[in-house]
């Protein structure tokens, strides 16, 4: 079984197919996001910082920065990419250092407190089989008086949290569990967030009663990972951030036609199928047979390059395949047996008249229980359905960034 960290588990959360990506078939990715770029120089610098305090060593403010500087300009790699439009690496190298200044400010000669350890690696177990381990490195461990643990965390992220944000957060949670774990004699476990751009320090604190909850409800997503056959894509606004988006079965398409010479773009067969359903569409032959076969072909067509989602340059459709059961019907052989089940069952009303269709959804929603479904569905075949739908594009769409 895998180990476990909080940002494994979280972007499973986030989108279990980016979780494939990254953590099963270990894609790794050339570009890295400037944000991503500049809070990790930062966190070195500060992880620095902290470590010549072991020695009594105080850095000055000017060996603050120069040590960021340095890093900045020996880690710099031609893949940092910059998504948001008029800014430059000047720019985010700028937003760094006044996060350095603003910290030294506030915490120099940074004596509030005994440091533990930074970048200290956790391990523990969330059972005490220890089958669910779970790890993680903590920014920062201080002990500010006798038996009272601050677990820290720097941010560079350009939003600020609200309190309700930082009291529901996950991370740290689990590194007080860790430190519970290791430190059992802890009196009190204080989470500190450190938003370094707006020079905030957030607290919060977790309940035993919280911890237990978090900790049964992350040994149910670790089983439902570690049985997960399919890992579907999740679009969200952190698609603009992700680093798989021209594998992405949601963006594939669009990166790989981008390349196209203007004369064989329109063309391409996924391009042309989609402007023709928009065609149809507009003209609202929604019931026409071309319909049908427009949209059979897409799926064919999707389901050749393995997208979901297929785009022109003012439509994009939407492709999903889903499993399903196909039901007798009404004169079918095995028809009797299922509307005798069903009666006996008393679920006859439910789907009067055997209505096939919501049959399949009382069964897709799980709504009547394991036994009876598993009855019911031997009664049926399995099946797949598909569903196409077709959208026009925004001009300067999300969709269209590369
Ligand atoms: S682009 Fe979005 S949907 Fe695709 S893998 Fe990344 S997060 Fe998931």
């Amino acid at each position: 079984m895998m180990t476990y960290s909080p940002s494994r588990l979280d972007t499973y959360r986030q989108c279990p197919q980016k979780f494939k990506f990254h953590y099963i078939d270990h894609l790794s990715s050339p570009t890295e996001g400037i944000e991503s770029f500049m809070g990790s120089r930062v966190h070195e610098t500060l992880e620095r910082l902290y470590c010549g305090l072991r020695y009594n060593k105080v850095l000055s403010l000017p060996e603050v920065l120069a040590d960021y500087k340095q890093r900045w300009e020996s880690e710099w790699h031609d893949h940092v990419q910059i998504i948001r439009e008029g800014l430059t690496p000047d720019d985010y190298l700028y937003v760094g250092e006044q996060c350095l200044t603003d910290y030294y400010h506030r915490y120099a000669p940074f004596n509030q407190s005994r440091t533990l350890g930074v970048e200290y690696p956790l391990r523990f177990s969330l059972d005490p089989s220890g089958k669910y381990v779970m790890q993680g490195n903590v920014d920062r461990l201080s002990q500010p008086k006798e038996d009272v643990i601050w677990i820290h965390d720097y941010k560079a992220k350009g939003f600020l949290p609200t309190q309700d944000t930082v009291d529901a957060d996950r991370q740290l949670a689990y590194y007080q569990m860790g430190v519970q774990q290791l430190w059992p004699q802890t009196k009190e476990v204080v989470l500190v967030w450190h938003y370094l751009i707006f020079d905030r320090e957030f607290h919060s604190s977790r309940t035993q009663a919280s911890l237990e909850a978090l900790r049964q409800e992350t040994i149910a997503l670790i089983q439902e990972i570690e049985s997960a056959t399919t890992f579907p894509p999740k679009q969200s606004s952190l698609c603009d951030w992700c680093e798989y988006r021209n594998i992405c079965p949601l963006f594939r398409h669009l990166y790989e036609t981008s390349t196209l010479p203007k004369s064989t773009y329109e063309k391409e067969e996924g391009v042309a199928l989609v402007n023709r359903l928009a065609a149809l569409q507009a003209e609202e032959v929604s019931l026409g047979i071309e319909m049908d076969k427009v949209k059979e072909a897409l799926c064919a067509y999707a389901a050749q390059k393995g997208v979901e989602t297929v785009f022109s340059k003012t439509h994009k459709a939407r492709i999903r395949t889903y499993d399903n059961t196909q039901f007798p019907g009404r004169n079918d052989n095995g028809r009797q047996a299922l509307e005798t089940l069903l009666k006996r069952e008393g679920k006859w009303e439910e789907v009067s008249s055997l209505n096939t269709v919501a049959l399949s959804k009382a069964l897709q929603n799980g709504a009547w229980g394991l036994e009876l479904s598993s009855e019911v569905q031997k009664h049926g075949t399995p099946h797949k359905s598909l569903w196409v739908k077709v959208f026009p594009l925004d001009e300067g769409a999300k969709e269209h960034r590369f």
